[in-house]
């Protein structure tokens, strides 16, 4: 393989996608060298088969809204990969979505799965809807709108969407119940559903614990531990929420989280109480993050900006794609930074990742410390099939493994002579590894 032959042909076949072409090169500059060691893999163009998604659903979502005037949205189910198992991957509602940020999404989610050592593909899927300011009753009918689509191509042994940005409990509970109406089916369709018909008890804290028990291993490679450092979050959603959880837990001090207005800076650390506050701010008034420094006037907020220039020990960017760049990585390097964990996809840019690997900083990308969320997903697979539910210790135990399991692999194929750990070339290569040999079993599609 000719790794920059295969983007150059990408991006001429599919242009005006910069992020799945973003997250394509990420991928085939770190694993050229493995590949090329497997001239089979090329005889039978295993590169561009894996690049290029098995299909893509394409459809227009109608939905009536409050004032009674319809709406029309754009629906999309990108199938990426199932050697390894059922296509698998979130649904996201933005106002941002189009084809090239969910062909982002599936190609990464497909690296992803294969990491987490369950039997699960590459998906993602979506709407340029998005939840915010719409009534409960709107989100609903836009739900069951989406679903009336989506429900001809998904199935527990298919594809199992499961929730992403704007599609939390509230949306996967609307979505599982207009797919039963429609199916007749009471079915193990969608993860992340509520824990009275089929959830998994850690499901909500999964992404946000899995990426701190991933930082956890990192930091442990140097000797050192959470406990007493400093910690900027970004995003004040799901994963950032139990991302800031796990690190109080852990002896840490959490010191921002944001959302895409701009951010909150607490000067004596967000604690348990604070944090209980912006739970309820999130989940329960569906309020924005600027509302904390009424309720905790020594903070302050910052519009319009993002948190990397405070100073901290830790970041952890939990909000979207490419929201730290490489003026920001080179503020956290100067401010002594020791690591950076990924709870959200993509959201270092590649300048930024070079500043970060130059300078030695512990760097892990979301494919392997956001892993958590969908590990949890498989879980809440597995308990379905089996018509049981584990308790949370027991389910908390076995994220705990994988993230852990994940950590290895990327040390293994990722440490470069000099001792330092390059996880992006650990992650990609374990991950590919694995879905490249499924797929040469497979023969030819
Ligand atoms: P939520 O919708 O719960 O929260 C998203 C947060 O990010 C909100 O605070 C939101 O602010 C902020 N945000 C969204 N878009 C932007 C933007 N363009 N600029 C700045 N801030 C923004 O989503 P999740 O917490 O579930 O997802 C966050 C990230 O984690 C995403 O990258 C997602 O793909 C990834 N992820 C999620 C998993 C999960 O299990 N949920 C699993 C693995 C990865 P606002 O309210 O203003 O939009």
């Amino acid at each position: 393989m000719d790794a920059k032959q295969v983007l150059a042909d990408l991006q001429r076949r599919f242009p005006n996608e910069p992020e799945y072409h973003q997250a394509v090169e990420e991928v085939l500059g770190t694993i050229e060298e493995e590949y090329n060691k497997h001239p089979e893999f090329d005889k039978v163009n295993l590169i561009e088969r894996l690049c290029i998604p098995d299909r893509i659903y394409q459809f227009r979502v109608t939905w009536t809204d409050d004032k009674g005037n319809v709406q029309t949205n754009m629906g999309y189910r990108i199938q990426h990969n199932n050697a390894i198992g059922p296509y698998k991957g979130g649904i996201r509602f933005h106002k941002s979505v189009n084809l090239g940020i969910l062909k982002f999404l599936a190609f990464e989610q497909t690296f992803k799965n294969s990491l987490t050592t369950l039997a699960m593909g590459g998906a993602k899927g979506g709407s340029d809807f998005s939840p915010r300011g719409k009534s409960s009753a709107e989100v609903m009918r836009f739900c069951q709108a989406f679903m009336l689509e989506l429900y001809r191509h998904i199935g527990p042994d298919c594809d199992v969407p499961a929730g992403d940005i704007g599609v939390g409990g509230r949306e996967v509970g609307y979505m599982f119940g207009a797919y039963k109406k429609y199916c007749r089916q009471f079915q193990g369709v969608l993860t992340g559903k509520g824990l009275e018909f089929g959830g998994s008890l850690i499901r909500p804290e999964a992404t946000g614990y899995g990426t701190v028990y991933f930082l956890r291993a990192m930091l442990k490679t140097k000797g050192q531990e959470i406990a007493g450092k400093k910690v900027l979050i970004s995003g004040s959603g799901n994963v950032a929420q139990y991302a800031a959880e796990k690190v109080l837990q852990l002896g840490g001090t959490v010191m921002t989280m944001s959302d895409s207005d701009g951010y909150i800076y607490d000067p004596d650390g967000i604690d348990r109480a604070k944090l209980d506050y912006i739970f309820d701010l999130k989940q329960v008034q569906r309020g924005r993050i600027k509302e904390y420094v009424e309720e905790y006037p020594n903070a302050k907020y910052v519009a319009g900006a993002k948190p990397w220039f405070e100073k901290a020990d830790i970041a952890l960017p939990c909000a979207t794609q490419n929201e730290l760049n490489e003026e920001a990585a080179k503020a956290l390097v100067a401010n002594g930074v020791i690591a950076v964990a990924e709870g959200a996809n993509m959201p270092t840019t590649p300048d930024a990742i070079k500043v970060l690997q130059d300078a030695k900083v512990l760097y892990s990308p979301g494919k392997a410390s956001n892993a958590g969320g969908v590990s949890v997903s498989g879980l809440e697979m597995a308990q379905n099939s089996q018509r049981l539910n584990w308790t949370s210790e027991e389910v908390d135990a076995k994220l705990l493994w994988i993230m852990e399991n994940i950590h290895d692999n990327c040390v293994k194929y990722g440490t470069e002579a000099d001792g330092y750990v390059n996880y992006v070339k650990g992650a990609n290569v374990a991950g590919f590894m694995k879905v490249a040999k499924a797929m040469m079993a497979q023969g030819v599609f």
